[in-house]
């Protein structure tokens, strides 16, 4: 049982954007409720002859800019309202950043960490089967999220492409090279959590490589955000995962980190190095750091996280980490906080480049991969800012008022069928 509804978050941050643009409620009604919410129920073959019954979700919440575009995630507590969230917080995000997309998110009810790779593949494939109608590259493309991953991604393309008798590589982005992925890809959520860390900082009159940084979560996001922050100057100074974190004021080795986390299974509880202390993931949220960058979960930075923060600065590489009343208490101490759908878009924006590239039969290379997703990143980021300036809003605010202008435009073009 959840102590927040990220959904009611949504909802809440929807409406603080909708009276900064003086919007009346007809104008925005559409994105308070998710347009499409399936709910499957499937079973899978396990190693030792069983059959489990599993749940699954796919929400897709609106389609006003484009066909929905959100990750997939595996997790025990996923559930009908976390998808919602996620599938919300997709729409908005691929509208601040300007693509044509909307939102949408998937998950099964899943710890796959007790699962063999076997089972893991059939759960994917079956699942793959029971949402086969409403996706597709014209209409829903799913990309990785917590517990999934490239090799997942592949799964869902070839179940879909031999449930339709063709080749599609345009149906999941953030897949493996060999079948349509895109250079930059993987890296690409990390990235912008860089570019994004790095611009907010200078127009705060600080700098990236004279910063020191804690991050909360070392997959996907978190460790390729921890790799370029620190390769860009920052001094990382404490990571974590659900196990807990380290510590080591003068900069952790991250190489070494990754070296051990790369053994599947292994977890930072149990990293040994000189000078490394043992934390809990409350300590890493409140240590005292330039920046803080979340990438777990959501729902993590809480009331009581947020009276002890004491970075200057949090970058929400999660999606949802910090619930309505932390933000609150966040914006009356003066911490910055860069939302999410604007700090972690940089996966979507790649998503969209690999999703042009299958449509197309393209193959961009990789500088040409970051050079545009800095471009769009950079042009977003300074979209918000100039408006957090102008009307003295937080990041937050600004960033859904930035993209709900834009989604209460294409609602008002395409208007209301019939
Ligand atoms: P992942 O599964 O690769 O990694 C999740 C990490 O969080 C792991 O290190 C795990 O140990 C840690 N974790 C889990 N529960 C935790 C807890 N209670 N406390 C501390 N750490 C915990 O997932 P990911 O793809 O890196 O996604 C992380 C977040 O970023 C999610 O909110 C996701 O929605 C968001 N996100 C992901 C992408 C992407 O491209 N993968 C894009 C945008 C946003």
């Amino acid at each position: 049982m959840k102590d927040y509804n990220p959904y009611d978050n949504v909802i809440s941050t929807i409406k603080k954007a909708a009276d900064l643009l003086c919007l009346k409620e007809n104008d925005y009604i559409t994105t308070l409720y998710p347009e499409r919410e399936l709910k499957v129920s499937f079973p899978v073959k396990m190693d030792d002859g069983s059959v489990r019954i599993f749940e699954g979700f796919r929400v897709q919440h609106s389609s006003s800019r484009g066909p929905c575009k959100g990750g997939i995630r595996y997790h025990q507590d996923a559930d009908i309202d976390e998808v919602k969230a996620l599938a919300a917080w997709m729409t908005f995000k691929c509208a601040v950043v300007g693509l044509p997309f909307g939102g949408a998110k998937g998950a099964i009810k899943v710890d796959p960490a007790k699962l063999s790779r076997g089972e893991l593949e059939r759960l994917t494939r079956r699942y793959t089967a029971m949402i086969l109608p409403i996706i597709g590259p014209e209409k829903d493309i799913p990309a990785p999220d917590v517990n999934t991953n490239a090799d997942v991604m592949g799964w869902i393309m070839d179940s879909f492409s031999m449930l339709k008798g063709y080749a599609v590589p345009g149906v999941v982005t953030g897949k493996p090279l060999d079948i349509g992925g895109s250079l930059g890809r993987a890296e690409a959520t990390g990235r912008g959590v860089t570019i994004t860390t790095n611009e907010v900082l200078k127009k705060m009159g600080m700098r990236l490589d004279q910063a020191t940084v804690a991050v909360q979560g070392m997959g996907n996001v978190g460790s390729t955000s921890a790799k370029l922050l620190r390769q860009a100057g920052a001094k990382v100074v404490a990571v974590s995962d659900v196990s807990g974190g380290l510590y080591q004021p003068e900069g952790l080795d991250l190489d070494s980190v990754f070296k051990y986390l790369s053994n599947r299974g292994n977890l930072l509880k149990d990293y040994q190095a000189d000078g490394v202390s043992h934390i809990s993931n409350e300590e890493l949220l409140t240590c005292d750091v330039d920046v803080m960058v979340p990438a777990a979960l959501e729902n993590q930075i809480t009331e009581n996280i947020a009276a002890q923060i004491r970075a200057k600065m949090i970058v929400e590489g999660a999606n949802g980490p910090t619930t309505v009343a932390a933000d609150e208490i966040l914006e009356k101490r003066g911490v910055i906080v860069v939302p999410d759908i604007l700090a972690n878009a940089g996966g979507v924006v790649v998503s969209y480049f690999e999703w042009v590239q299958n449509i197309q039969s393209l193959l961009w290379d990789e500088q040409e991969v970051n050079r545009t997703l800095n471009r769009i990143m950079i042009a977003a980021i300074d979209e918000v800012y100039d408006l957090h300036l102008e009307k003295q809003v937080t990041l937050r605010t600004a960033a859904y008022a930035v993209a709900l202008r834009k989604l209460v435009r294409a609602k008002n073009i395409r208007g209301i069928f019939p």
